[in-house]
């Protein structure tokens, strides 16, 4: 089809707004960082398609990986297993054999991060018997309506199924945001593993799981209190409850290590993973040991298209990349770099403070009485935009939907070039300076 009906059909109202688009622009081609549009424009591309192209766009292992499965076989659900599926099964139980509590690590493979959740929920619930779960303030799981209520990090995320889900929201207790190491809330150093064992003692026997993120995502990138995470595996062991991490967003190397939990020296019962494992095609699931897994009786889960033979090719092929090419240890070193430039403008330019680990940035932004400041962040990203880059923001105000995106976040591949990242850190230093306080609202 030719270019001009293609902008033709982005101008038709085809497509539901709701999801709310980063751009106006249609993707065109897009290789590692550099993504083209439609219309000619290019961005250096500092979203990777939200933390999903760990290795870039169009990485050409991953390509030859799909075409190669494409010409095999393609789909065949729970009918018959595949070799793409087993091959990616061992190199993930092979990766969490040490991670995670219990022997063998199992893996059920899913479509989407948010499905993960309701998968990782469903087996605490058959495996515990239990009907109540623990998450926390700022917390991020997903979009169907149980990760929606377990979600409280972004108001839109949830506001508008609130008589729905607060019905779900009944069974779900909510710890404090693990927020110690720059906390907002006032809290103590001890609060959230102090406030989640008052509620395992007074909700006695009754919850099945703690949900985690070890570093929140769309909640603010706040890596989750070491302290605090021992106190916690300590407890749920106590209690008999499960410790679920959410790797979604922060797995697969992109804090600096491989998982974001192994910052934290804790074990999880149960890893629920997504985003880059698929190498950019829609792959998750979750991994928990064997035994834990066998609570499940056959038909008591499932999925048509999940763990597809495609997609398993391309994840295989991407998380090989991350492991031949030491993209793990590339995130932990170009982390600190990137840090190391920013937090020089901690206290000026409204940088409140530069956060996170590996290629998991947030920069948090206040106005000069202390206050997030929604309207730079967003006349930051718009003038990163403008300078041919993409970037992100997610929110550190719990609770005030006119603050939910206080700050920015970066990332990157975790094979960016340093000159991509060099450029890409010029021009938001370039944004942040640029902007005189005029409100911008998108
Ligand atoms: N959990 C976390 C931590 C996430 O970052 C996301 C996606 N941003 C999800 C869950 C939901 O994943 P998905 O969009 O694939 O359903």
């Amino acid at each position: 089809m030719k270019d001009e009906r293609i902008l033709e059909l982005n101008e038709a109202g085809l497509l539901a707004e709701v999801v709310g688009y980063e751009t106006d622009e249609v993707a065109a081609q897009a290789l590692g960082s550099d993504v083209r549009t439609v219309r000619g424009s290019r961005f250096l591309d500092f979203t990777s398609g939200i933390a999903v192209h760990a290795c870039g766009h169009g990485h050409e292992e991953i390509v030859a990986a799909v075409q190669d499965q494409a010409s095999r076989i393609q789909h065949t659900s729970d009918v018959m297993r595949h070799a793409p599926q087993l091959e990616l099964a061992q190199f993930l139980r092979e990766l969490l054999a040490d991670r995670i509590v219990g022997e063998l690590p199992t893996i059920q493979f899913m479509n989407s991060g948010s499905e993960s959740i309701d998968t990782a929920a469903k087996l605490a619930l058959k495996a515990t018997g239990r009907s109540k779960f623990i998450a926390f303030q700022g917390a991020f799981h997903g979009r169907t309506l149980f990760a929606t209520a377990l979600s409280c990090s972004n108001t839109a995320h949830w506001a508008a199924y609130e008589p729905f889900i607060d019905g779900i929201r009944d069974r779900i207790l909510r710890a404090p945001a693990p927020r110690c190491r720059n906390c907002v809330t006032g809290a103590s150093p001890d609060c959230v593993a102090n406030e989640i064992g008052s509620l395992l003692e007074a909700h006695k026997g009754e919850v099945g799981a703690i949900f985690f993120e070890a570093q929140q995502g769309e909640g603010g990138y706040f890596p989750f209190p070491e302290h605090a995470s021992r106190k916690i595996r300590e407890l749920a062991q106590k209690h008999n409850v499960l410790l679920i991490a959410d790797e979604i967003q922060s797995g697969f190397g992109r804090t600096g290590r491989w998982f974001a939990f192994d910052h934290l020296g804790v074990q999880p019962d149960i890893v629920v993973f997504g985003k880059s494992v698929g190498g950019g095609l829609p792959l998750a699931g979750i991994a928990a040991s064997q035994k834990l897994m066998a609570k499940w009786q056959p038909g008591e889960h499932g999925t048509t298209f999940g763990g597809n033979p495609i997609a398993c090719a391309a994840g295989l092929a991407a998380l090989t990349i991350i492991k031949r090419d030491d993209l793990v240890e590339r995130a932990a070193v170009l982390g600190e770099r990137v840090k190391a430039r920013l937090c020089k403008l901690v206290g000026s330019l409204g940088v409140h403070d530069v956060r996170g680990n590996g290629l998991m940035i947030g920069i948090e932004l206040r106005d000069p009485a202390g206050n997030p400041d929604y309207a730079k962040v967003t006349a930051v990203k718009l003038g990163c935009r403008e300078r041919g880059m993409l970037v992100l923001t997610c929110g550190a105000h719990i609770g005030d939907p006119a603050v939910d995106n206080s700050t920015l976040r970066l990332l990157p591949p975790l094979n960016v070039r340093d000159t991509e990242l060099d450029r890409g850190l010029s021009i938001l230093e370039e944004a942040l300076r640029a902007w005189r306080g005029e409100v911008v609202r998108v």
